[in-house]
Order: C-alpha cells, then sequence, then structure tokens
C-alpha cells in the first residue's frame, strides 16, 4: 500500500502534466472505484485547466478552474501510467534531469507509478487526456482508490479531511505541534503515530522506521515524552519521509534512463521487516524484535529504543 512517501513522489511525477494543463477529455470506464465516482464527474472535468497538484496525507488534490478540487486517493494498488503521444521534451520534476521523449510519434510511456505491477488495460478505470497531448491514466486492479470533486474552498471541512492531524512534512510541524499532538495519550507511542487524527499519512512501515531512528520504544507512553525526545522524533520522522522520497525520486531517474517505466520503490528499510538482523546502530549489538501492537507488527530494537 503507497505510504505518504510514495504519494508525494507520484505527486512529483505527475505534476509536470497536471499543473498548468488543460483536460480537454475525461473518461470514466466505470461507474465507481471503491466507491460511485461523483456525478457527471466527466462533465466537471472536461475543459477545466488544473491550477495546482497538492497532497494532504495520502490523498493528491487537483484544484481546477471550475472552483472544484479533484480528490483522489491510490487505495491500495492504484496507479497513474503517464503518456505522450507528441516528442517533447519531458521534465518529470523528481529533481532530475529533462530526458527527451522518443520522436516517432508512438505513444511514449513516461512511467508508471503502483504497486501492483498490473498493466492490464482491463484496469484502466480513469483516463485524463489533457490539450497537449498527454494522457494520464489511473489503473487499479483491486479498486480501492477512489475520487471525489469537492468545492475546493470546503475542502478543510468536508470529512475526508476535517478530522486529519498534522501534516508531517508541512511547516507547521515542529516540536510544539507534535507534542501537542500526542499530550495527555496514554497510548504506546507506536499507536499514537499511527492514528491519522494526530498526524496524517504516517503508516506502519515509516512509524517503525522513525521510532528506531529517534532510538524511542515503540511502547512508551505517547504523552509521556521529555521535549529532547520529542525533538528527536520529530528529526526522525522529518528524515525517514525525506530520504524516502529522495529514494522514489532515485528510483524514477533509474529506472527512466533505462526503459522509461517508472515507480517501484523497493526501499531498504533500517529496522522494518528486519527482525533477527543485527541492530545498524553504532556500539548497539542489539538484535532487532518483532512485537504485535494492536494487530500490527512492530520491528525494534529493544537494546538502544528506550
Ligand atoms: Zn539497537
Amino acid at each position: 500500500m503507497p505510504e505518504l512517501p510514495e504519494v508525494e513522489t507520484v505527486r512529483r511525477g505527475l505534476a509536470p502534466t497536471f499543473v498548468g494543463g488543460r483536460i480537454a477529455r475525461a473518461e470514466a470506464r466505470r461507474p465507481d472505484l471503491r466507491f460511485p465516482l461523483p456525478e457527471r464527474f466527466v462533465g466537471r472535468l472536461t475543459g477545466r485547466r488544473v491550477e495546482d497538484l497538492r497532497r494532504r496525507a495520502k490523498y493528491l488534490l487537483a484544484d481546477l478552474d471550475s472552483g472544484e478540487t479533484l480528490v483522489m486517493h491510490l487505495g491500495m494498488s492504484g496507479s497513474f501510467r503517464l503518456e505522450r503521444a507528441v516528442a517533447e521534451v519531458v521534465d518529470l520534476g523528481v529533481s532530475g534531469s529533462a530526458t527527451p521523449a522518443t520522436a516517432n510519434g508512438a505513444p511514449d510511456v513516461l512511467g508508471d507509478f503502483y504497486y501492483d505491477r498490473s498493466k492490464a488495460a482491463a484496469h484502466d478505470h480513469v483516463v485524463f487526456h489533457f490539450e497537449n497531448g498527454a494522457r494520464v491514466v489511473y489503473n487499479d486492479p483491486r479498486r480501492f482508490g477512489y475520487m471525489d470533486l469537492v468545492a475546493t474552498s470546503a475542502l478543510e471541512a468536508h470529512p475526508l479531511f476535517a478530522d486529519i492531524g498534522l501534516e508531517p512534512l508541512g511547516a507547521g510541524f515542529d516540536a510544539t505541534a507534535l507534542s501537542m499532538a500526542l499530550q495527555g495519550s496514554r497510548a504506546p507511542l507506536k499507536a499514537a503515530l499511527l492514528d491519522q487524527r494526530r498526524i496524517a499519512g504516517l503508516g506502519n512501515i515509516y512509524v517503525c522506521e522513525a521510532l528506531y531512528r529517534a532510538r524511542l520504544s515503540p511502547m512508551r507512553e505517547a504523552g509521556g515524552l521529555k521535549p529532547a525526545e520529542t525533538r528527536r522524533l520529530l528529526r526522525a520522522i522529518r528524515e525517514v519521509l525525506e530520504a524516502a522520497i529522495e529514494a522514489g525520486g532515485s528510483t524514477l531517474r533509474d529506472h527512466r534512463q533505462t526503459d522509461g517505466t517508472l515507480g517501484y520503490f523497493q526501499h531498504r528499510f533500517a529496522v522494518y521487516d528486519r527482525e533477527g538482523v543485527v541492530c545498524g546502530h553504532k556500539r548497539c549489538g542489539g538484535i532487532i524484535a518483532r512485537a504485535v501492537q494492536s494487530g500490527r507488527s512492530t520491528f525494534y530494537c529493544s537494546a538502544c529504543q528506550l
């Protein structure tokens, strides 16, 4: 399942096509994904210019010039494929150098962002045809993803977003905000960090990684961190997310250089899924253990995560 860094990498990959682009035509090949598509979905997208492509938690938000925002969630297996029928220099916006597309006029697949590597056209559910010839295809074999159209001005109050917590890569994510988010919680640190009402977009993997990096036990009471520990945790959360986004970007560049296919990230984790491995922290010597908390695996080092 895509976590925040993957969704952010997808956003960066799509942004050059979306932002400033006009949707000449949209296709919905079925009436629903996880939920029914909104009424007049195609009509409300057709002819609209995309003014911005943002991310909130694991949602992609395309602000349209109609005053509506297209909300997109990848679910478990959703992916976007970028295609372009014209030859031109394309910058994927992942901080790499631009690469010229092929000049033979054939559709040039610029990239896939996916988890299940489905290429089956049967799973291409929504297609955006941009005025400049680019096509963005939403593919989702398991159909846990969804899309909605919401008035941009009403977005924050929308049920999907009203209760979402701090954005861990946002400007407002500082030690004070994190401390407030955890204040009074008697839940284990692991559970509190997974709680989307406190912090948005952190999943099992990156919570394990951040706690390991911060050397904090996942079993600690969330509300009981000392100020220095809160600062350490804050730094660790930012670092693991940024490293994963950077790795996603590198993966995009590497893949594009070889076969034009982008996107399946196989990150290397320090602690996640590494039960039995010797702890990588200097002079620790502990062994990575697995525990089950709230029905989900936690990987940690009991020797140095205190
Ligand atoms: Zn250790």
